[in-house]
């Protein structure tokens, strides 16, 4: 009997990844809020690698427990279904505050819940790294600069924002949440990083984010039309998430408390973007189609990023055209599997 029940208790012992043993003084406990999203998982598992302990705080808002079910039991890891917009009380060194949703659609979805989720959220979160003592990084967006008049963006600039247009739940959500930063960091000393992110890729993006790279994947990848919002002279910088995750981790533990951008300075129109996908996935009978245009779409963005060059020493180092596969092998895996669960 004891043999048998042996053999069924390693069946089921789940198999994880490789994780490191540090020592106490080396082993960080830290948060993620937003870490069953997209940006949040790939950073919960370079944590996790390196061997700390990692709590995810997620509403599953726009994250899946799917992204991180790999590290559901682990002793470091722990999963915690919570909403930023309350107060939260736990005991860590480093929160890296993501919660929020990101694309035009999903923040679009709920404009008083973004913003909510923004400001009282990133509230309760420097309330709690005041009171524990932690530092906290926060994932703001080039988003504040708005639709900007400065080319490339370096991080003096001030922005160009519409207060009261579609997209300013979610930019003046973030200008907000970077001035509370700062509110804290003069009144309280809390330590604060603020990352800039700029557009970011590769898989485990939403499918139905109607981002950019995954409206043009999914289209090719189903034969249908490639749509452009507008002309297509606008532009984007597309970073790959293993680089925006190295820089993060760079922030977070560097001594610069002021505003840093995280992106790919490679620009691209978006009409060169879509013909580089239909390029890219092979046989597709997809035609590039053009559509209206959105209200307030920034029309130029690229990242400077000599401060995140000097001072962090990191600058983005996977090819576009590497990211692109990775995220289109993962895309074909999802239709795939999508196809695989619906009830004949
Ligand atoms: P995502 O939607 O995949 O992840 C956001 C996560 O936050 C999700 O898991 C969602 O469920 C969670 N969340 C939302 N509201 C919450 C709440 N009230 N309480 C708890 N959890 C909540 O998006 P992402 O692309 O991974 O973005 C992560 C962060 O990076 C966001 O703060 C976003 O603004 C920022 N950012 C992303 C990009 C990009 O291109 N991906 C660019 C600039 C900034
Ligand atoms: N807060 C939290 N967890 C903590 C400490 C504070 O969620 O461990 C919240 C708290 O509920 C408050 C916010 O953070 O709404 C700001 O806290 P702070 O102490 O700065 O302000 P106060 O509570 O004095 O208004
Ligand atoms: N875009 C497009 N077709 C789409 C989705 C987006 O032409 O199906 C354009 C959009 O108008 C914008 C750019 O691609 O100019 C990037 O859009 P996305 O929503 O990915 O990100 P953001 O506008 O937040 O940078």
């Amino acid at each position: 009997l004891l043999q048998l029940e042996k053999s069924a208790y390693f069946s089921t012992r789940k198999i994880y990844p490789d994780v490191p043993f540090l020592m106490e003084k080396d082993r960080k406990r830290i948060l993620i809020t937003g870490g069953a999203g997209f940006v949040g998982s790939h950073l919960v598992d370079r944590l996790m690698k390196e061997g700390h302990e990692v709590t995810v705080v997620d509403n599953f808002f726009t994250g899946r427990k799917r992204n991180v079910e790999h590290w559901v039991g682990h002793e470091n890891f722990e999963l915690i279904n919570h909403d930023v917009v309350e107060p939260l009380l736990i005991e860590v060194d480093q929160i890296y505050h993501l919660a929020s949703p990101a694309s035009p659609p999903h923040y679009m979805y709920n404009p008083i819940k973004t913003i909510k989720t923004n400001s009282i959220g990133t509230l309760n979160m420097l309330g709690l790294a005041k009171r524990v003592r932690a530092r906290l990084l926060l994932a703001s967006t080039s988003e504040v600069y708005g639709d900007p008049e400065v080319h490339p963006q370096n991080e003096d600039y001030w922005g160009h924002v519409n207060p009261i247009g579609p997209r300013a739940c979610y930019d003046e959500g973030k200008r907000i949440a970077e001035a509370m930063c700062y509110a804290y960091h003069k009144q309280e000393n809390v330590e604060v990083r603020v990352a800039r992110i700029f557009n970011t890729f590769g898989p485990r993006m939403h499918m139905n984010d109607g981002r950019v790279v995954s409206n043009f994947i999914l289209q090719a990848l189903q034969n249908e039309p490639i749509t452009i919002f507008g002309t297509g002279t606008q532009t984007r910088s597309f970073q790959y998430v293993s680089d925006l995750v190295d820089g993060l981790i760079s922030l977070m533990n560097s001594n610069v408390s002021s505003p840093v951008n995280l992106g790919n300075p490679e620009e691209h129109t978006i009409q060169e973007f879509a013909e580089i996908i239909k390029a890219t996935v092979s046989n597709t009978k997809s035609p590039i189609t053009h559509v209206a245009a959105t209200e307030d779409d920034p029309q130029r963005r690229k990242p400077d990023i000599r401060k995140a060059k000097k001072l962090l020493n990191w600058e983005p180092q996977v090819p576009l055209s590497v990211g692109i596969n990775q995220t289109i092998a993962y895309f074909s895996e999802e239709l795939a599997n999508s196809h695989r669960r619906k009830p004949k």
